[in-house]
């Protein structure tokens, strides 16, 4: 028996005598095709990258723990929420949502918000962003918005064109279009920003009422941006300044922590207030439904492995737990279908067993069975018991006791659209009266600056658009435009450009 401890193995467990030398015919002979071990390292390697996510591909990751710290029972049954002083783990993962894997952390984007809540009725994913709205409210239309955001497919490039031409023909994406060039459109890092749910979800309390609700983890850090020019200078050093701040923030003991708020709604106040509270284009005023405190979230830990806990996370807003549900929202449902689907594309049919996704705190058992990557054990011990309706004792059951109410719906099947009698523009707008003089003119240049290649035509129904919300915001960004396009300085530097006299 060999002294060697750890001793090197294949992946079928055989000892290894070398990882370093190839087997060759002679000293400088050509490699023997039977020398198995460098083939499968040299095919692992190909295959150790995944496809990465369509959108948010960008990410960066936390693991920490979520603290109730105010009694919300009455409004739901999750186990998480049951008691003040209850712990839960959580994995967080923030990310970009337009650039590939090792685009610039610090560019001007919307940042996704995801929380795996570890709970002991399942995982519970809050698939979240950091804007509390979002650019369509139809899934209809929600692949071609993204493909305005992608490269365009002769350039390879970024279009400014298509964002705008996009935009322009959907009103309801000002609001989250003001958000973006805000300041807020580049944060610091993910420690300076708030999360939002965005969507409107349920919460169902022990004797079967149900809430609309709405989701606020508030930054206990304080929001800090960076200007355009800030970013600049900043990509210019690193790419990478998200994970060297959550790297560095959480190795110093620095933690960041966020403040969970809700936004609570009688379930038959749906019907009354003049604004469909399931359009994810609109916020609930703060005036209307005060925010109300109900824990804390610290993340305090750097996973052991980026590609096995962030790069693995499946967030999916179909993972919900009992006392937690959808609501009629549009975007959300057609989430709750494409979020879970993306994953078994990307990851595989089994893909809520890895480890990042497996639940930690609650026992899984069901009868999806096989399929690729079945690489753990789920016949619950008793092989016979693979289908539903069986006799056995000791196989999965459903328990009625976890039962959402009944959810009253009504009204007519049809494709609603442009029928709907919606005001796009009252929230922008007061969003836009929020901000002093300097935060105005940063939305202005932030405008430009992203409008730049835009033509003519697409620009003046863009301004159209802002006109609605406000004339001051519309002035503001076409005289934004004007100076940039007017600016005799931004004629490119060549070879033969004359070089300035001392
Ligand atoms: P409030 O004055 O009560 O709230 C204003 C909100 O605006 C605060 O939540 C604040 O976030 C947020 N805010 C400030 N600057 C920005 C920015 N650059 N980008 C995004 N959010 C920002 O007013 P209302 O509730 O009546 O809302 C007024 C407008 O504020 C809305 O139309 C909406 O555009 C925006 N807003 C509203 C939210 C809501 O849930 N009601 C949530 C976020 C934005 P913070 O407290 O973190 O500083």
């Amino acid at each position: 028996m060999s002294e060697i401890k750890n001793r090197l193995t294949t992946t079928a467990g055989a000892p290894m005598p070398t990882n370093e030398h190839s087997q060759t015919a002679g000293p400088r002979g050509p490699l023997l095709l039977q020398d198995y071990q460098l083939l499968e390292k040299l095919a692992h390697q190909n295959r150790e990258r995944i496809p990465e996510r369509a959108v948010h591909a960008n990410g960066w990751g936390l693991e920490g723990i979520f603290t109730v710290t105010h009694d919300i029972t009455r409004y739901t049954r999750a186990k998480l929420f049951s008691e003040i002083g209850k712990t839960t783990d959580v994995l967080s993962r923030w990310s970009t949502v337009a650039g590939e894997q090792g685009a610039a952390d610090a560019e001007r984007d919307v940042r996704g918000f995801s929380l795996k809540f570890y709970t002991e009725e399942g995982n519970w994913d809050m698939v979240g962003n950091n804007t509390p709205v979002f650019f369509v409210r139809d899934a209809y239309k929600f692949p071609d918005f993204i493909r305005t955001q992608k490269r365009h497919p002769k350039t390879n490039l970024r279009s400014p064109e298509a964002m705008f031409d996009f935009w322009a023909a959907q009103p309801e994406s000002v609001h989250q279009v003001t958000i973006l060039m805000s300041d807020r459109g580049i944060p610091v890092n993910p420690s300076h920003m708030n999360g939002y749910g965005s969507h409107t979800f349920s919460f169902w309390n022990a004797d079967g009422e149900r809430f609309w609700v709405k989701l606020h983890f508030k930054t206990q850090q304080g929001h800090a941006h960076h200007t355009n020019a800030e970013a600049e200078r900043l990509i210019g050093k690193t790419r990478e300044n998200y994970q060297e701040d959550l790297y560095n923030m959480v190795n110093e003991g620095r933690f960041p922590k966020w403040t969970l708020f809700l936004q609570v709604m009688p379930e038959r106040e749906a019907e009354t207030v003049p604004y469909n509270p399931f359009d994810v284009t609109k916020v609930w005023p703060h005036a209307d439904y005060p925010l109300i405190e109900v824990g804390e979230l610290e993340m305090n830990r750097i996973p052991e492995n980026y590609f096995q806990m962030v790069e693995n996370a499946a967030y999916s807003p179909s993972n919900v737990v009992p006392g937690i549900g959808f609501s009629p929202d549009k975007m959300l449902q057609a989430r709750i279908f494409s979020y879970a689907d993306a994953h078994r594309y990307r990851l595989g049919t089994h893909y809520e067993a890895l480890p990042a996704n497996a639940p930690k705190a609650a026992d899984v058992n069901h009868y999806h069975k096989d399929g690729s990557m079945r690489f753990f054990r789920n016949d619950t011990g008793n092989p016979d018991a693979y289908y539903e309706p069986n006799q056995y004792e000791n196989a999965p059951v459903a328990d009625p006791s976890v039962q959402e109410p009944p959810l009253t719906i009504s009204g007519d099947a049809d494709r609603y659209g442009n029928a709907q009698d919606v005001d796009d523009y009252t929230q922008p707008r007061a969003l836009f009266n929020l901000f002093d003089d300097g935060q105005k003119q940063r939305l202005y240049e932030n405008y430009a600056a992203a409008m730049g290649p835009v033509s003519k035509p697409v620009k003046e129904r863009w301004y159209a658009v802002l006109a609605k919300v406000s004339a001051e915001y519309e002035a503001g960004v076409r005289a934004a435009n004007d100076a940039l396009d007017s600016d005799v300085n931004a004629v490119p530097v060549t070879d033969d450009t004359p070089v300035p006299a001392e």
